[in-house]
């Protein structure tokens, strides 16, 4: 009988399960003693991480977009579009349905399917919704305001956590205070403020280092402001506190939740991700204990910070996992907490050098202190081009 293996979703943590099987399996593959299979409701894949860079014109669509059959080795079977976005997954049959109502069986069982914003969650922040966390369409938009902007009171409001990439507001603050200040040189004009729903931002180092920054810019950060409304009449954001803010342009960071259909397909936890062990990444839930079930990337566990890089690693041990499995050994190996979080303070202007750096952390080590610099911004700029070849196809 032929074992299959399922991988649910084509974003960064699916796409590097799916090639480092494929290496390791390749001449069982080719004896047709396994299959592997991986679905996505779209074939094109999308560097979100790009994103944030998108309004300051630092990379284009096409460097941060890649279509999935390029990043997927051939001996994957890949379904996209009607036969690949599921509908539907049935834990206790293993079976998974799709739009089309194809289904697939599997053996073995890899969930990552990312998350998606839930604007309708704040009352009041569709009627005034400016973001860089959604789309590309909505980043180029983003850029637009940016471009705009003379003088008032920017706020970028992140709504709750958890989020992809927290850091990546803080830095698009930065980012917007360099551009501000010194390409378009009106940084006097402009108050700048960031609204943070909880006290820390990030680990003490990261929380330390980045509360310099801001009080160094001359960034406002109000903390614990989890959002509870927005009144775009008045331009007033409250807080679930009751406390309230005002602004004349809005950049928010909404809310975020896992895909519905895994919601409907009752395999969510009260705090409404797909919970699973925190070093096997084995699913544990409402729908059962399932030694066959992985769990990677941003749809995973609330606590676990949902990062590119996070899910780098979990798409590695997961990799490791079920190789192990397949080959029967029994052994485990874990993932470990390794995340991390790129942080920029500078863009690179006629008057400044950019400043970056990738501060990054497991369990029990927390990052050391760090600050940016040019050879950080160099690496971070670079990054995006190798992403595709190196990260995206499970090379380290
Ligand atoms: C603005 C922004 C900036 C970021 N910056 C950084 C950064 O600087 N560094 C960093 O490490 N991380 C960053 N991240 C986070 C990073 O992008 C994510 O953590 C990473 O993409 C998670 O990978 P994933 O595979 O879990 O999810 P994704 O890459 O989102 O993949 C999920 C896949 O599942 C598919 N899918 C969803 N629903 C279905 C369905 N019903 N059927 C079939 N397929 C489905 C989607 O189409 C998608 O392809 C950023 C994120 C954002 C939004």
């Amino acid at each position: 009988m032929k074992e299959k293996v399922l991988i649910l979703g084509a974003g960064y943590a699916g796409s590097v399960v799916a090639n480092v099987l494929a290496r390791e399996f390749r001449n069982k593959i080719a004896r047709d003693e396994l299959e592997i299979t991986i679905l996505d409701k779209t074939d094109l894949n999308i560097n979100q991480g790009g994103f944030t860079f998108l309004p300051f014109g630092l990379y284009t669509p096409e460097d941060i977009t890649k279509p999935r059959k390029k990043l997927i080795s051939p001996r994957v079977k890949t379904f996209f579009g009607m036969d690949g976005e599921v509908t539907a997954v049935d834990l206790k049959n293993k079976e998974v349905i799709v739009k089309s109502n194809k289904k697939y069986s599997y053996d073995h069982l890899a969930i990552a399917m990312g998350c998606i914003t839930d604007v309708s969650a704040v009352p009041g922040l569709s009627d005034d919704l400016n973001t860089f966390y959604t789309s590309m369409d909505d980043a180029f938009k983003i850029r637009d305001l940016v471009e705009n902007i003379k003088e008032g009171k920017v706020v970028i409001s992140v709504a709750s956590m958890p989020v992809p990439c927290p850091g990546a507001p803080v830095k698009f603050t930065f980012m917007l205070d360099s551009y501000l200040r010194n390409i378009k040189k009106i940084r006097d004009n402009v108050q700048l403020t960031l609204v943070w729903p909880m006290e820390p931002i990030g680990p003490p180092e990261f929380n330390k280092f980045v509360t310099g920054q801001f009080a160094q810019k001359n960034v406002e950060v109000i903390r614990n402001f989890p959002l509870a409304s927005v009144d775009a009449n008045k331009k007033e954001l409250t807080s679930k506190n009751g406390d309230t803010i005002n602004y004349d342009l809005l950049i928010a960071v909404p809310p975020h939740k896992a895909p519905q259909m895994l919601i409907d397909s009752g395999l969510t936890d009260e705090k409404g991700w797909l919970p699973a062990d925190r070093t096997t990444l084995q699913y544990r839930g409402p729908a059962g204990n399932y030694d066959n079930v992985y769990v990677l990337g941003d749809i995973g566990p609330a606590d676990i910070l949902k990062t590119g890089i996070g899910a780098h690693y979990q798409a590695i041990a997961v990799s490791q996992n079920l190789i192990n499995d397949i080959y029967g050994n029994g052994i485990k190996i874990p993932y470990s907490g390794e995340t991390g979080c790129p942080m920029i303070t500078e863009l690179e202007s006629p008057s400044t050098h950019g400043k970056g750096y990738i501060a990054t952390w497991k369990n029990n080590v927390p990052p050391a202190p760090f600050t940016t610099t040019k050879m950080g911004w160099f690496f971070y700029r670079m990054y995006y081009h190798i992403h595709w070849d190196i990260s995206v196809k499970g090379m380290f």
